[in-house]
């Protein structure tokens, strides 16, 4: 068998240790992508090690209508994280599925079906998921995907406000792009959105799949901007490595959201994964680190004389876009330095660490991109 849909890496990794990850010949990268953002509070954290592996031996699985004290610790855990109202909460693996199920919520508590995304958007590869993520490319051989989907320019009011209107479902937005190209909502947009969606009725939903869990600074990336939505997703780092995402809920939307389920939702081994994913990052303080050494980092990556066009993001979602293709300097950082990142779109190099980093990775990988962009412009 072999695989089909990856393009794979010539480095084969077989190990992790908190910010690092060691290939079959025991060399260390220093995984500055923190694998997709799934590392947030680094690989193989003992605290998340050590909560699977006793609640494995003690029980590994059973379904989600007989309550269980792992899930019931995670509800508990969330609702100390949660933003504003949102105490209700959908468990399941991934977090195309946390969207899908913020979609379908969305839909039955409105009885509405329009749902407005952003350009450059991205949502999740499953077919609801899909329809509202933007790039053409990921959707275009797999039509027709779910109906109903209208896209506005990110960060444009005016064209939120007209597409936005009585049978409109649902408003779906990253607080700040990921795979778009790590792009913040330019201030007041998001506070746009709450307000159109309060009057037309309509659910606002949070992405905060890249943004959550700290990694912008503050819990949510949405406290940055003031406004609590009616739906935030959320999945990445939530299981320390293991599968799950979150679906948040206000009241609103939990009361008639519709029949939903899957067999693997809240399962006891993720859940208490996701406790101590959550209790780490809380006991650790990683959300004032990654508020700490992200700062340092984009001072550091905008100080320079460099071939960068700009610094984006917050905390430690950071964007550099450059002047030539990105995937060439991912390759040089990986092969000759060591560090792994990722790209978002052809231009931008996407710096995803774990939240644990120190100044002094962060000054490792800044020397590290220093010296792939005047190698790539020598
Ligand atoms: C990664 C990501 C998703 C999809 O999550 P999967 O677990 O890959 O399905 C959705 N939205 C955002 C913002 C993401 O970064």
């Amino acid at each position: 068998m072999s695989s089909f849909v990856y393009s794979e890496k010539p480095i084969q990794i077989e190990r992790g240790e908190d910010v690092y990850l060691y290939d079959d010949a025991d060399n260390e990268y220093l995984d500055f992508g923190a694998s997709y953002g799934v590392a947030a509070v680094g690989h193989c954290h003992p605290e998340v090690v050590s909560a699977v592996k006793s609640q494995v031996e003690k029980l590994t699985f059973v379904q989600a209508s007989y309550p269980n004290s792992a899930r019931d610790a995670l509800y508990e855990k969330l609702a100390t994280v949660a933003p504003g109202n949102l105490e209700n909460v959908w468990l399941c693996n991934s977090g195309t599925e946390a969207n899908e199920a913020a979609l379908k919520f969305a839909r039955s508590a409105t009885g509405n079906s329009k749902v407005v995304a952003a350009q450059r958007g991205f949502h999740g590869r499953t077919m609801g998921s899909l329809a509202a993520t933007w790039k053409p490319k990921y959707k275009t051989p797999f039509e027709p995907l779910a109906g109903d989907f209208e896209f506005v320019p990110f960060g444009d009011e005016e064209a939120l406000n007209e597409a936005v209107d009585d049978d409109t479902a649902a408003v779906l937005l990253e607080p700040i792009q990921g795979e778009g190209g790590v792009n913040p909502a330019p201030e007041g947009y998001l506070q746009a959105a709450r307000e159109v969606t309060e009057e037309t009725g309509s659910a606002l939903v949070f992405d905060e799949i890249q943004t959550g869990l700290g990694r912008t600074g503050t819990f949510w990336a949405c406290e940055q901007y003031g406004v609590v939505p009616d739906i935030l997703t959320s999945a990445k780092g939530l299981g320390g490595g293991l599968p799950i995402g979150a679906t948040l809920c206000a009241d609103w939307i939990a009361e008639d959201a519709g029949p939903h389920g899957s067999t693997f939702s809240g399962g006891p081994v993720v859940s208490a994964a996701a406790e101590a994913t959550l209790s780490t990052i809380v006991d650790e303080e990683l959300v004032g680190n990654a508020a700490e050494i992200g700062s340092h980092l984009q001072s550091k990556l905008g100080g320079g004389d460099l071939p960068i066009r700009s610094v984006r993001g917050e905390g430690l979602m950071v964007g550099v876009e450059v002047k030539r293709g990105a995937n060439r300097l991912l390759k040089g950082l990986a092969m000759n330095h060591g560090v792994l990142a990722l790209p978002a779109g052809r231009t931008v190099v996407r710096l995803l660490p774990p939240l644990t980093v120190t100044e002094a990775h962060a000054d490792h990988v800044v020397e590290a991109l220093e010296d792939v962009l005047t190698e790539a412009t020598a």
